[in-house]
């Protein structure tokens, strides 16, 4: 599911293929994944129009344009981009599809219908509108701190409240976790002072490698929990076999040897 850090690689990916060039039509195959507007109003809306530049915000990406609105984008489970020339490339699952003056395309493929796309008037507008929490690279310690300090939540499912902390969700969740070698589990009120602090330099530093790695597993150095998230998958650090626990609905991978409650 695209996280934090694969929705910054998509943010490098449009910047450096699908700025600055006029847009000729928008084919719109599936309005299911449309969130406050119509195929009639985004096409209208983004037909002769360039994109200008974008913005992350926790999961969620924003593209500015040369008019007055935002397209906003949220990836689900499934969703990601792909910028193509001919149309027998464009992606499976392809549920929204820009075409640009150059002939080249901008498809938004999710299979699983759990992407959204939509139109607002501005980033701000929508963090408020969606009560999103600072975003994960963003927050300063002492924020971090009182959001911790001020639930009874367990850390993975109070990190994974987006209205508390926007970005993070089951598998960074678990990696940054491991690092910081804390159990899913804990009540977040009850880490200590430092704790928190290795917890919340973790959390930024595995954002950091993730998106220095493209959000790829397979970049990612051996010391990481994501490759081995599989059945036989074994602790990075002693090798024990890696437990599987189910928390709010979604399969944790830990260690039980170094991640103890
Ligand atoms: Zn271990």
């Amino acid at each position: 599911m695209p996280e934090l850090p694969d929705v910054d690689v998509y943010k490098t990916y449009l910047n450096a293929c699908g700025l600055h060039q006029g847009i000729s039509d928008i084919e719109i195959t599936e309005p299911r994944i449309l969130v406050e507007t119509s195929s009639a109003a985004l096409k209208r809306y983004l037909k002769n129009k360039q994109f200008t530049a974008t913005d992350r915000y926790g999961k969620h990406l924003f593209v500015h344009t040369d008019g007055a609105m935002i397209v906003h984008m949220h990836f689900g489970m499934t969703g990601f981009l792909k910028y193509f020339k001919n149309k027998n490339e464009c992606p499976a699952h392809t549920r929204l599809l820009i075409r640009f003056v150059n002939d080249y395309h901008l498809a938004f493929s999710c299979r699983r219908l759990l992407g959204q796309v939509g139109l607002a008037s501005g980033v701000e507008d929508f963090i408020a509108a969606n009560d999103l929490g600072p975003d994960a690279l963003q927050i300063s310690f002492d924020a971090f701190k009182e959001v911790m300090q001020g639930s009874q939540k367990a850390i993975k499912s109070l990190l994974m409240d987006q209205t508390k902390i926007a970005g993070l969700g089951n598998v960074y969740v678990d990696e940054i976790l491991f690092h910081a070698r804390l159990h899913p589990k804990i009540a977040a009120r009850r880490l200590s002072e430092e704790q928190l602090n290795t917890l919340y330099q973790t959390m930024i530093d595995v954002l950091r490698y993730a998106i220095d790695k493209k959000a790829d597993p397979e970049r990612f150095g051996a010391s990481y929990l994501l490759p081995q998230r599989h059945k036989n998958g074994r602790c990075p650090r002693c090798k024990t076999a890696l437990s599987q626990i189910k928390i709010t609905g979604r399969t944790s991978y830990l260690c039980r040897q170094c991640q103890k409650g």
